[in-house]
């Protein structure tokens, strides 16, 4: 989809009308049920409003159909298919304007997680924190990769994951609870303990920690 959307961007289409650059936009979601679509997931629409099409437009569907409404010139990219194309106003597809920036974060965050995902089974022997802690830390990512990303804090057996997993808040707290669970149980696998003051880590059996000096047995 972006691959495409990028190719499209590329490509140069004028408007026949004004002789203006078309803008790549987001097809609309059609109804199923009228068996209609336009068979591509972007259009290339003339979005300029003193467009000779667009401005007369409006008198002509007022005296033919009786309704407010005029015409934006579009084609259907990688097909020789141009359409008038009935719009209600002046903002129709103005929302619909294709983002190639948040189009390409989407795609990024979406390959990191993926790549996550393929690397758990492999992760313990390999020593990947990376992966695992891209899906706990990552909200959008889907939760059950996420638990079973949890489930490998103890195998991996890495205290690096503790400060970025305690500077995270998250929105599931049945996963809050599970990643608390496999703290505790590393931290005590490690004979270590988070001070209760400055959340340094410390040996189990400390009394005084040694990153704030506070006393720990009072
Ligand atoms: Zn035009
Ligand atoms: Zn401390």
């Amino acid at each position: 989809m972006l691959s495409a959307a990028l190719k499209y961007l590329e490509e140069e289409h004028t408007c026949p009308h004004c002789n203006k650059e078309l803008t790549l936009c987001h097809a609309p979601p059609v109804h199923v049920g009228d068996g209609l679509g336009w068979g591509s997931e972007f259009l290339f629409i003339c979005l300029n409003n003193d467009c000779p099409l667009f401005v007369k437009g409006w008198k002509y569907i007022e005296d033919q159909y009786g309704h407010v409404g005029s015409y934006r010139h579009m084609e259907i990219p990688n097909s020789n298919e141009t359409y008038n194309m009935m719009v209600a106003g002046n903002d129709a597809f103005t929302g619909s304007i294709v983002d190639v920036e948040a189009m390409k974060a989407k795609n990024e965050r979406h390959l990191k997680e993926r790549e996550a995902v393929a690397a758990l089974d492999s992760c313990v022997e390999q020593g990947d924190l990376d992966s695992v802690l891209t899906l706990i830390l990552d909200e959008r990512a889907k939760l059950a990769d996420r638990k079973r990303a949890v489930e490998l804090l103890v195998p991996l057996n890495d205290l690096a994951c503790v400060e970025p997993i305690r500077n995270m808040t998250f929105r599931d707290t049945s996963l809050e609870q599970l990643t608390n669970m496999a703290l505790s149980t590393l931290l005590a696998n490690n004979f270590v303990k988070e001070c209760p003051f400055c959340t340094e880590l410390i040996k189990s059996r400390a009394t005084v920690c040694k990153h704030c000096q506070k006393d720990l047995e009072g």
